[in-house]
C-alpha cells in the first residue's frame, strides 16, 4: 500500500468540508477552532498513517489547498548480465 500525507493551507481553505466526503481512510476532519479568515479548515488527523497519497482530497478541493505529498518506492534493480568473452 502506498503511503501518503498532505498539507491543508489554512489560508485558503474556506471549511466546505467536501474533502471530508472523499477520503477513503476517513482521516479528514473539521477543526474546532476558527481561521483568520474564519472559516473552520480541515484538518489530517492520521495518527496510524493510513493517508495512501491517493489524491481524492485535493481533486476535489475547489480552493487548492491541499497538497498530497507521496512516497515513491525506488524501483527494483534488475541484475545485470556478466559476459565472459
Ligand atoms: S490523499 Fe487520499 S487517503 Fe490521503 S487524506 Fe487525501 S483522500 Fe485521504
Ligand atoms: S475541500 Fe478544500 S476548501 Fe473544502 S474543507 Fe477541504 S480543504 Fe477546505
Amino acid at each position: 500500500m502506498a503511503k501518503g500525507t498532505i498539507t491543508i493551507d489554512e489560508r485558503r481553505c474556506k471549511g466546505c468540508e467536501l474533502c471530508t466526503t472523499v477520503c477513503p481512510k476517513n482521516i479528514i476532519h473539521m477543526a474546532t477552532t476558527f481561521s483568520a479568515r474564519g472559516y473552520r479548515p480541515a484538518i489530517l488527523v492520521d495518527p496510524n498513517e493510513q493517508c495512501t497519497g491517493c489524491l481524492l482530497c485535493a481533486t476535489i478541493c475547489p480552493d487548492v489547498a491541499i497538497t498530497v505529498y507521496r512516497e515513491i518506492k525506488p524501483k527494483a534493480t534488475t541484475p545485470s548480465t556478466t559476459r565472459n568473452t
